[in-house]
């Protein structure tokens, strides 16, 4: 372990990530706020029995680093989620929490020391474990119908300019589509691409999933409704995921050959 100076508390709100062959790499980052009035209410909650949450880190406003959990164990922090297609994601994820009241109690701007620490933090778990970059998401991203964190002030640009997640710049040849309407071709296109993203949408959760989508790759606005520009988004986030996709799939040839 380099760099971070953890503290330690320990939470006994964890089991074990299985054993092989069940057991399966961790290759997901979820980040999260803590949604509480203080930083040590929160690290309490983390670690009271009966509450049954953690996480592996929590990260103060200050820029100190806790851990709860150990990496190797599974940690309560993701509860009913869904990524491309897949549920149960505790097991095969690690867990910070990034505290800020959150919007229940006054939500506010993510401090610089705090994020220069999550940048830090993200970037040792990524060099640890196969985490590739359209599988590091915010818990609202896996959890669109129950949860909001990070939220829309997060610095999710910020992050990918370290190599942390996807972030595309606007893509030249769509700028014509972002202020146009959407027909019907368009809408079915742009569900397409938040499934292809990773959203896990079903019949009726289309509109949290977009929001959830908006609230991190469009965060001017998250209402839910598919407007060009966010057709336009959800096109280039698409195709920086399959970019994305097709890189892991060279290295994982590379490995075998
Ligand atoms: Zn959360």
């Amino acid at each position: 372990m380099t760099g971070i100076e953890f503290r330690e508390r320990s939470s006994p709100n964890h089991d074990s990530r299985g054993e092989p062959p069940n057991m399966r790499p961790v290759d997901m980052l979820v980040l999260h706020y803590t949604g509480m009035q203080s930083a040590a209410a929160a690290i309490d909650r983390l670690c009271e029995p009966e509450a049954r949450v953690s996480a592996h880190y929590v990260v103060e406003e200050d820029g100190t680093v806790w851990r709860l959990v150990a990496e190797e164990q599974r940690a309560f922090h993701a509860g009913v989620s869904c990524w491309e297609g897949e549920q149960n994601l505790n097991r095969l994820s690690i867990g910070v929490e990034v505290v800020n009241p959150g919007h229940e109690w006054g939500y506010r701007p993510f401090p610089e020391a705090q994020m220069a620490a999550v940048e830090r933090l993200c970037r040792e778990v990524l060099s640890r474990h196969p985490i590739p970059p359209y599988r590091v998401v915010g818990h609202s991203d896996i959890a669109p119908d129950r949860k909001s964190d990070p939220g829309e002030l997060f610095d999710w640009p910020r992050l990918a300019r370290a190599g942390i997640g996807l972030w595309p710049p606007p893509a030249p040849g769509l700028a014509r589509r972002r202020g146009r309407g959407v027909g019907l071709v368009q809408h079915a296109a742009g569900l397409a691409d938040l499934a292809r993203i990773g959203y896990c949408v079903a019949p009726g959760t289309e509109e949290v999933a977009l929001a959830a989508f908006q609230r991190r790759f469009r965060p001017e606005r998250w209402d839910g409704l598919l407007d060009g520009e966010t057709c336009a988004r959800l096109a280039e986030l698409r195709m920086a995921v399959e970019a994305a996709q097709a890189v892991e799939e060279m290295r994982r040839r590379s490995r075998w050959n």
